[in-house]
């Protein structure tokens, strides 16, 4: 069953240079317990796609089209004051930019305890203060914070960007919401930490039956944590498919120059060459197509037209080359 369904979602940024068009039409389902992997190069849209969601964009940005049904819920009509509450509980987020995510008033102490509370609230248990602290610092342990026990009687701006991160994953940890956001968690950390989050991040899905949406430029990433992988490129969601299907059998052309870029592990050179030329400005997009000016397989049509979403077996994918 679908525990997230986002349908047409077109988002747009007002600038003074003009309208960025960064999410065009983006149509996705998260079941319960399931996780999804959105891929895209810098500027595709990833951010603006879990802002839109938590409802946390820009004053300047504007939903254009589409629903966001969360929970049976249809997020767009909500009141700020029953979306605080939604965010309270249902949906968690972790930034990509960790500076603004505590608030800096409070100790790190305090703002675990408080997710703890909101918790045993929900589950209609009895806060005890000893309980929540000795399960803080479990938790701290468990995403390898170093002196768990100093850390906590902090002030947020007496943290490491990496710090911030991970107090913030421990506060998701913590708080178990039904749908967990993870925008870039991992880059501000070294790689063991990275592995080591992803794998609490797989447990708690498999013990609490919680669903993720994890956000990465990396496309190697999603074979680890996820069910699902979405491509996004310039604002138009590529291909989505199962996590199997999609690493094995990539459909769009450009699904299948980003997993060609994965660096072999049996070669030390680093990455292989990805496709030429860079994603387009937003406040211009190519017509048609967006990833028509670096496709080597580009028809006439690919800059006439969008290809629509089409099925091929069990893949989502947004191309000429499978027939319209
Ligand atoms: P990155 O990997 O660098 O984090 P991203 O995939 O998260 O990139 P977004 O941050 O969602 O991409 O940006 C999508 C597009 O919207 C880009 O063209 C970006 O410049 C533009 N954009 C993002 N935020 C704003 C804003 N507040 N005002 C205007 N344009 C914005
Ligand atoms: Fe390439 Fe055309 Fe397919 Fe776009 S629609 S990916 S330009 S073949
Ligand atoms: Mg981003």
């Amino acid at each position: 069953m679908a525990l997230l369904e986002v349908k047409d979602l077109s988002i747009i940024y007002r600038t003074p240079f003009g309208i960025v068009n960064a999410l065009n039409d983006i149509t996705f389902n998260i079941d319960k317990g399931e996780s999804l992997t959105v891929v895209g190069e810098s500027g595709s849209g990833k951010s603006t796609l879990a802002l839109a969601i938590a409802r946390l964009l820009p004053p300047n940005a504007k939903y254009v089209s589409g629903s966001i049904i969360f929970d049976n819920i249809d997020l767009l009509k909500l009141s700020s004051d029953e979306m605080r509450k939604i965010r309270g509980t249902g949906i968690f987020m972790v930034f990509q930019e960790p500076a603004t995510s505590l608030n800096p008033v409070f100790k790190v102490k305090d703002q675990l305890m408080e997710a703890v509370r909101i918790r045993y609230e929900r589950e209609g248990n009895i806060f005890d203060e000893n309980k929540a602290i000795s399960e803080i610092i479990s938790v701290l342990k468990d995403v390898r914070m170093p002196d768990p026990e100093l850390i906590i009687e902090r002030y947020p701006h007496q943290l490491s960007g990496g710090q911030i991160q991970r107090v913030m994953i421990a506060m998701g940890l913590l708080m178990r919401p039904k749908l967990f956001i993870a925008d870039e968690p991992t880059s501000a950390l070294d790689v063991t930490v990275q592995a080591q989050i992803l794998r609490l991040l797989k447990d708690l899905k498999r013990e609490y039956g919680i669903s993720i949406l994890f956000i990465t430029h990396d496309i190697a990433v999603a074979s680890i944590i996820a069910d699902s992988v979405m491509v996004l490129y310039a604002g138009q969601l590529m291909e989505l498919g199962s996590v199997k299907s999609v690493m094995h059998e990539p459909k769009h052309p450009y699904t299948q120059a980003l997993l060609s870029s994965i660096p072999r592990i049996s070669k030390t050179e680093g990455k292989l060459p990805i496709i030429g030329g860079s994603v387009p400005n937003l406040l211009n997009p190519p017509p048609g197509c967006r990833f028509h000016p670096r496709c080597p397989f580009r028809m006439d049509i690919c800059s006439k037209a969008v290809p629509n979403l089409t099925k091929v077996n069990d893949i989502y994918v947004r191309c000429f080359l499978y027939g319209q």
